[in-house]
């Protein structure tokens, strides 16, 4: 089949009153750029509600695959488009049922199915209004294939005609990724490990429109070289939705040290994971970001009980802390991670800084007094630390 174009649905953003605009406008820019890197050309058009994308020279399943990383796209329908002749004319209802007979044959090849003809006359000169036309080029297409059968409740198919400037044909509605369009919602900070939990994270609140700042807290020469390189592979998965993520890398080793050095061992995953939340706090303060975002899950492991996560909250200041996954069992994260192609990286067997140091039986229930006394035990050092830490930031972009 010869298409020449796609019609693009949108759900969500079909709703937002005077603001859809904005929102067409940045759907409309994200498919520019991923689009830009496919093989043809391509030209926008938003009428009416509707966004078209004319297409030439290009090969069909790149564009899909591009299109299918644009959140805001609920279904990606590729058309054929009829033009008009040298009259400006479009072809008669006679001329227009001939076209979606061969439509019909390209794409379906077994004709034993049920169909309905569904038109919208949006050029209204056109002679025949969108009921006539669908019973007229319906009755034509059952002359063609007596094997079909119409149905107009529930068809096996739908065949879309629409009359506009040219008339466009569609049936077939390709799954998109749903969501907002990326930089309708601000910025977010993403605490990133190596793990299977924050990178869904990242991806579920990218979805719903917002960019990612990411960091990533590396305590070498405990994690490796690979372990940090697999959390840029986990970035770089996060940016091919988004466009672009800046990964802050921390050394987090010196701090790690401390801590161990200081505090009592069964509490460590908890300080630590309090200086993490500081210093992505601190981050994300910086950059511009309006939440945190983690990978955790109420009881997954010990420093992700109730009291842990109060625990973990309460040095966050100014900003809400997203945890996407909260409410999530394992296997509905992995099967997310699959779908996004995280988790064969995920899974690669490198340390992370949080399990170097753990202790065999961590603290499930800290209780919040207890811990801020033993955070006591690193005044001395701890302040410059932080800073040093965040002086030595290195930021790495990674643009899809
Ligand atoms: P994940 O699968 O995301 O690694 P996890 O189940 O291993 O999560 P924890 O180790 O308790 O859980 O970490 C909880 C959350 O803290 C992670 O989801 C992530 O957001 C953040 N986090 C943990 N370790 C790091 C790290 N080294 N760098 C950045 N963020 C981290
Ligand atoms: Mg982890």
């Amino acid at each position: 089949m010869q298409y020449h174009a796609f019609v693009i649905k949108y759900a969500e953003i079909g709703i937002k009153g005077k603001n859809r605009y904005l929102f067409e406008q940045a759907l409309v820019s994200q498919m520019e750029r991923v689009l830009a890197k496919c093989e043809g050309t391509f030209k926008f058009f938003r009428v009416s509600g509707r966004i078209y994308v004319n297409a030439e020279n290009f090969d069909f399943d790149e564009v899909i695959a591009a299109l299918q990383t644009v959140f805001g796209i609920t279904g990606i329908c590729p058309a054929v488009c009829i033009e008009r002749d040298g009259d400006n004319k479009l072809p008669d209802i006679n001329g227009l049922s001939q076209e979606v007979i061969k439509f019909i044959d390209g794409v379906y090849a077994d004709k034993n199915m049920t169909f309905k003809i569904k038109v919208r006359r949006v050029d209204k000169t056109y002679p025949l209004d969108s009921m006539e036309a669908a019973a007229e080029i319906g009755a034509q297409v059952l002359d063609a294939y007596p094997e079909m059968k119409v149905d107009v409740k529930n068809p096996d198919v739908l065949i879309n005609v629409e009359i506009r400037e040219k008339v466009n044909i569609f049936s077939e509605i390709i799954p998109g990724p749903g969501g907002m369009p990326t930089g309708t919602s601000g910025r977010a900070c993403l605490l990133l490990s190596g793990g299977i939990d924050s990178p869904v994270a990242g991806y579920m609140i990218a979805k719903r429109g917002a960019e990612i700042e990411a960091v990533y807290f590396n305590a070498p020469p405990y994690t490796s070289e690979r372990a940090k390189q697999k959390v840029v592979d986990l970035a770089k998965v996060i940016a091919k939705y988004t466009g672009k993520v800046n990964l802050h890398v921390i050394n987090f080793t010196d701090i790690q040290m401390y801590i161990y050095e200081k505090c009592p061992h069964d509490e460590l995953t908890i300080i630590m994971r309090r200086y993490m939340m500081r210093i992505a706090d601190m981050i994300a303060e910086k950059t511009g970001c309006k939440g945190l975002v983690t990978g955790e899950s109420i009881g997954q492991v010990a420093s992700q009980t109730m009291e842990s996560l109060m625990a973990t909250d309460e040095v966050v200041t100014d900003m809400p802390v997203y945890r996407p996954l909260i409410a999530f069992d394992k296997q509905d994260i992995v099967d997310i991670s699959l779908k996004i192609d995280a988790y064969e990286t995920s899974i690669l067997p490198y340390e992370d800084c949080c399990t170097i140091f753990v202790a065999k039986h961590p603290v499930t229930k800290p209780l919040l007094p207890v811990i801020r006394a033993h955070e006591k035990n690193l005044s001395e050092k701890i302040d410059e630390l932080v800073q040093t830490a965040l002086d030595t930031d290195e930021v790495i972009t990674l643009e899809a």
